[in-house]
């Protein structure tokens, strides 16, 4: 390891515990990282315990034992979670302790593998850890997601270099997006925190009812619930830690009424689905729920993925990125939603947060869903932007106003 990269490193755990975290030194760090991630872990744990944090504790994941696990295993057994591994999750979310997972998967990890297996298993540990995922939800802990440049990962973004050129390539990707190269990252990303909160408070001003969609394989409108919210860069835990959940993040975002999309829209980027890939698709809405679908490349992952529980076929969150996001002008695939959801205005299958809703923290399933919003046990986000792209905002009275035009923000904010 050179010092430079070293340096890089440690300004990079820094800025998770300092910035995306925001780690309070009563609190405990639960994190959940791959092999890979271990130089990160250890400069994270520093950082955490030189702020006075009493434990740091590492759930390791090693990915290629689920793939061993996928090719060996009875089916059969696929769906078992031992109770303890949700006990965990429980115990820090209880206290409100936070949260940092280290995301980085092999885009290919399962490929080849039978479809309805991987379905079966996503739904399963879905259903096991859903009781879980009220903390994030209503926002009890303050969590982030980051992620490294693992060799498996880097080699699928940058093919046919060496993997070890590979991977530098793709480490100064990651720092560059979460602002590690700049001389004072703190003050950095408070400018952009600024940009983006200045964004939501121009939609939350308008309070509109819909968007509508309009770019090629596209003509989408959207209903927005009364009294959503838009939120961007960061989020306030109940306790008041205001953190900052995905590094990096260029999004705005809300959710939209469950029950109110009508029209088609084209995916612009792939959507990596454990480990598969589903390319150039569309979907089709009526009354809020996904009435078709075609893919040139995928369709039965995507097929399985709307199967899942009965609203997953409806959306959960919508999120603005304007075309010129730093991500974007990279012009180059990541495979990992984390990125690639930064380079482009996206939509998501599946649940949404409870938190773009006001009051919706206390609601109960019902009511939530009765307001308009969605509850599932999938989250998955897809992208649909491009510079082709325009949007424009619905008023309650049924005029538009333009928001976006050719991909970015048709007003200066
Ligand atoms: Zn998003
Ligand atoms: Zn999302």
């Amino acid at each position: 390891m050179s010092d430079a990269f070293q340096k890089s490193l440690e300004k990079y755990a820094d800025i998770i515990v300092n910035i995306g975290l925001n780690l309070k030194k009563h609190q405990r760090l639960n994190i959940s990282a791959g092999i890979p991630d271990i130089e990160l872990v250890r400069q994270v744990a520093i950082k955490a315990y030189q702020l006075g944090v009493p434990y740091v504790d590492v759930r390791w994941v090693d990915e290629r034992l689920s793939r061993i696990r996928f090719d060996n295993a009875d089916p059969e057994s696929l769906t078992e979670v031992p109770d303890w591994l949700i006990a965990r999750e429980h115990e820090y979310g209880e206290r409100g302790d936070a949260l940092l997972s280290i995301s980085s998967s092999d885009p290919n990890l399962l490929e080849g593998v039978d479809p309805a297996l991987i379905g079966k298993y996503r739904k399963a540990i879905a259903q096991k850890y859903e009781p879980t995922y009220k903390y994030l939800d209503q926002n009890t802990q303050n969590w982030c997601v980051v992620s490294t440049a693992t060799p498996a990962w880097a080699k699928k973004v940058f093919p046919g270099i060496p993997v070890e050129q590979a991977q530098e390539k793709l480490w100064d990707a990651i720092f560059d997006a979460c602002r590690v190269h700049q001389d004072d990252p703190v003050k950095a990303w408070r400018d952009h925190a600024d940009r983006l909160h200045r964004q939501c408070d121009y939609l939350n001003g308008k309070k509109f009812s819909g968007l509508h969609y309009k770019a090629p394989g596209t003509d989408l409108t959207l209903g927005l619930p009364e009294n959503h919210i838009w939120i961007g860069a960061s989020s306030t835990t109940v306790s008041g830690i205001e953190f900052i959940p995905n590094l990096p993040t260029e999004e705005v975002f809300c959710l939209p009424h469950r029950e109110k999309a009508e029209g088609y829209i084209s995916s612009s980027m792939p959507l990596i689905l454990s480990g598969n890939m589903v390319d150039a698709f569309t979907l089709t809405f009526e009354n809020g729920r996904v009435s078709k679908v075609t893919a040139k490349q995928g369709e039965d992952h995507i097929r399985r993925l709307l199967e899942t529980d009965e609203n997953a076929s409806h959306l959960g969150e919508v999120a603005l990125v304007p075309d010129s996001s730093p991500i974007s002008q990279r012009k180059h695939l990541f495979y990992n939603t984390l990125f690639d959801e930064n380079a482009s205005c996206h939509l998501a299958l599946g649940s949404a947060y409870r938190y773009n809703l006001t009051g919706g923290s206390e609601m109960s399933k019902e009511q939530f869903i009765a307001a308009g919003g969605n509850d599932s046990l999938i989250h998955v986000d897809f992208m649909v932007g491009s510079n082709q792209m325009d949007i424009d905002g619905i008023h309650a009275d049924g005029t538009h106003e333009p928001v976006m035009r050719r991909g970015e923000w048709a007003v200066s904010l």
